[in-house]
């Protein structure tokens, strides 16, 4: 490990720290086995600069890694240099005018928890240890992402070091193309983001939770109510179904019915889940939870102990659909049947988002969203297992429109995640601010 005047502390592979450096800056505890040739951990903007000017000069591909939280870990290459952005982690909240300034190492936990003590709301992340680096660039799908928009439309400006070492502002009014690939290219954006602007809201007066649970034998049911249900679900409602073998409550392979909600008043929110408690499969349900209170600081956290538990090895998976459920009920009984044990999980979501949104480079979404995440811990997993996830939407792949980036398996198995039309305007902007592919590109993709 060597420290060089600006230019942050570097890590060479076959050094002695490499290997547990290079794991460490990832969620997934996976070892993917690609090895970049070296680490740099950046402690500040100017060793941001000096890096990416030194790979500039040394010909080293970069590899950028805020919170480590790709299920795919995308930031482990092989080859080229690895440029570790945990530690530029600052917020600076401007509660008069509104907005925020951070870097892309803060942790979506940190930006809550820093905004309930002004009364300010921004989208974060459902669980804590997210980065927000990562998060904001794919999309972000944050906490009332349905009715304040993806996270990314909140982001008015960024500070970016481009592929030659020039730190430059983008916003509506200067850099323009630079903002438009920036709210969406997630893992494809080529530049580094040192910091990010953004537009804050007011905090929701209440946040809570609904909860329902089935057992795993009513999901034909379950499922084909909730697809039915879902458009009229008002906006700020996240309603979701989590098929765990490990369910709440009933410790038994089951469904959650899980509606957190983030509404002006109690009442507002009674009102917007009472749907669950008047729906005609009620009476299936094992049991059903009144609304309440939880702060989002809980909900981020109790995930983080239930559903997404670090030291373990993660496939995600996903796809977008706008067809109705019901020819795919024989198949989400298959992905039930073949669930690896908790916390392996599947998430139906409820998206139905508006029908037009800012033009940028995000620009996939439909109807609703399925989800598998495959985690597995210990060495007893079956090959089946590792593969639950990848081998599933494979074979619902006709389906579906695409996929979120926000749970992209691109390496494995690439499917659409853009309209093409915004794809091929990334690509030049790629050509014209990154012209020789200094920043690594997608794992995979669709042409
Ligand atoms: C437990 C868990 C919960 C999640 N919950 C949600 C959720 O609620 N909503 C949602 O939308 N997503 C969610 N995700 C997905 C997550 O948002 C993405 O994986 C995101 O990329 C993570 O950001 P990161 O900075 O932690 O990841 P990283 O792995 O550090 O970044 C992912 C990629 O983004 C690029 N990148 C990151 N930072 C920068 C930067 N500063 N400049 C340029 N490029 C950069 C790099 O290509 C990098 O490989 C979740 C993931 C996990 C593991």
């Amino acid at each position: 490990m060597k420290r060089t005047a600006g230019r942050g502390v570097v890590i060479d592979k076959g050094t002695p720290d490499f290997v547990t450096a290079l794991l460490g800056t990832s969620f997934n505890a996976q070892d993917p086995g690609r090895r970049p040739d070296q680490i740099v951990q950046a402690n500040d903007v100017e060793e941001v600069i000096g890096a990416v000017k030194r790979a500039r000069d040394e010909g080293l591909a970069i590899g950028i890694c805020s919170g480590g939280h790709s299920w795919a870990q995308n930031h482990i290459r092989d080859g080229g240099m690895l440029v570790d952005l945990s530690r530029l982690n600052s917020i600076a909240i401007n509660a008069g005018q509104g907005t925020a300034v951070i870097g892309p190492g803060c942790l979506a936990g940190e930006l809550n928890a820093a905004l309930v003590k002004h009364k300010l709301f921004f989208p974060v992340a459902h669980a804590y240890t997210v980065g927000m680096g990562g998060f904001l660039l794919q999309g972000g799908f944050g906490w009332s992402s349905r009715a304040c928009g993806v996270a990314c439309q909140s982001v008015i400006g960024i500070d970016v070091v481009l592929a030659d070492g020039t730190l430059v502002h983008a916003s509506e009014t200067e850099n323009a193309e630079l903002l438009w690939a920036a709210r969406g290219a997630g893992p494809g954006f080529f530049g580094i983001v040192v910091r990010f602007h953004l537009r804050l809201q007011p905090r929701p007066k209440f946040v809570g939770m609904k909860a329902q649970v089935f057992r795993i034998r009513h999901l034909e049911a379950v499922m084909a109510w909730a697809d039915r249900a879902g458009p009229d679900v008002a906006p700020f409602v996240e309603f979701q179904l989590v098929f765990d073998r490990k369910a709440m409550g009933i410790f038994a392979h089951g469904i959650q019915v899980l509606a957190p909600v983030l509404a002006s008043s109690w009442r507002e929110a009674r009102a917007a889940v009472d749907f669950i408690d008047k729906s005609p499969i009620r009476k299936l349900a094992s049991f059903t939870l009144p609304l309440l209170p939880v702060s989002l600081d809980m909900m981020m956290k109790g995930g983080e102990r239930t559903l997404f538990l670090p030291n373990t090895r993660w496939t995600a998976d996903s796809m977008w659909m706008n067809m109705p459920i019901d020819p795919l009920l024989p198949a989400l009984r298959h992905i039930a049947d073949t669930q690896p044990a908790s916390p392996s999980h599947a998430l139906w979501l409820n998206w139905n988002g508006p029908a037009e949104r800012p033009d940028m480079a995000f620009s996939l979404e439909a109807r609703s969203y399925l989800a598998l995440y495959g985690g597995l811990r210990g060495k007893t997993a079956t090959p089946a297992d590792e593969s639950w996830a990848t081998d599933h939407m494979q074979a619902l792949q006709a389906h579906s429109v695409g996929i979120q980036l926000a749970d992209e398996n691109l390496g494995r198995r690439p499917m659409p995640f853009m309209a093409p039309a915004n794809l091929k305007r990334l690509d030049a902007l790629r050509a014209k601010f990154d012209p020789e592919g200094r920043f690594n590109p997608y794992m995979g993709r669709v042409l």
